[in-house]
């Protein structure tokens, strides 16, 4: 088969202890799943449902590679959060079942231009400028479901330039693993390859050119990014 343009490449993820990588078909994302996080974006925890929005596959970026501060923003935030990579997918699955569509688990940022966030919210817009932009979403390496146990106590955490910014544990978060698959798989068929970003604990906060963010979860791959100079537009 033939193309009129060169064919997009497949994104993938690197696996822990293997050279075999994990191809990424979607990014999906769930926001508000912190009650501390609502608190501190000004919302109310005990009136939310899960809010979801998506990353094209293209925004990742693996390997620690560094990115470029991104177009059209004064405001880049970090949000490190659990990313959840799926083997197998479906529609209206249980959470009971949910576990075996799981492949492994990483450290992820969900990057977002949060002052193009905060239009978006005053004026009832779609949050795609704000969160589904180039390179917006570093993935750390993937941890085999099997090599890893994940509980309540496991903690997530980023610093900036050494300096702690965001402390949580899996416990804070709303929604479990289980039940945003069972959510998600409500509106979508999912399917292996799929990406879920899990949301964020409290302590958000701006990014410069040049700081170094090292984002960890207990048990997987830390994950480090280093920002550059937005340098020249071409
Ligand atoms: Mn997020």
């Amino acid at each position: 088969m033939s193309f009129v343009v060169p064919k997009p490449e497949v994104v993938s993820a690197r696996v822990f202890d293997t050279k075999e990588r994990f191809p990424v078909r979607r990014i999906f994302c769930v926001g508000r799943n912190y009650a501390d996080h609502i608190a501190e974006m000004g919302g109310d925890p005990k009136s939310e449902q899960p809010i979801f929005f998506c990353k094209p596959a293209d925004a990742l970026v693996t390997e620690d590679r560094p990115v470029r501060y991104p177009l059209a923003t004064e405001r880049l935030d970090h949000e490190v959060e659990l990313v959840v990579a799926l083997k197998s997918g479906g529609v209206n699955i249980l959470k009971t079942e949910a576990d075996t569509c799981i492949f492994g688990y990483a450290v992820g940022i969900d990057l977002t231009r949060r002052d193009l966030q905060g239009e978006a919210k005053r004026s009832g817009r779609p949050w795609d400028l704000a969160k589904s932009f180039d390179e917006s979403a570093p993935v750390g390496m993937i941890m085999p479901r099997e090599r890893v146990k994940l509980n309540l106590k496991t903690s997530i955490s980023l610093s900036v330039n050494g300096l702690n910014k965001q402390l949580g544990t899996l416990g804070e978060m709303i929604w479990s693993v289980n039940e945003i698959i069972q959510v998600l798989s409500n509106f979508y068929r999912l399917q292996a390859g799929d990406l879920i970003f899990m949301g964020t604990p409290s302590g958000v906060g701006p990014l410069l050119p040049e700081d170094v963010v090292e984002a960890s979860v207990q048990g997987l791959p830390p994950l480090t990014l280093r920002i550059l100079d937005r340098g020249l537009v071409n």
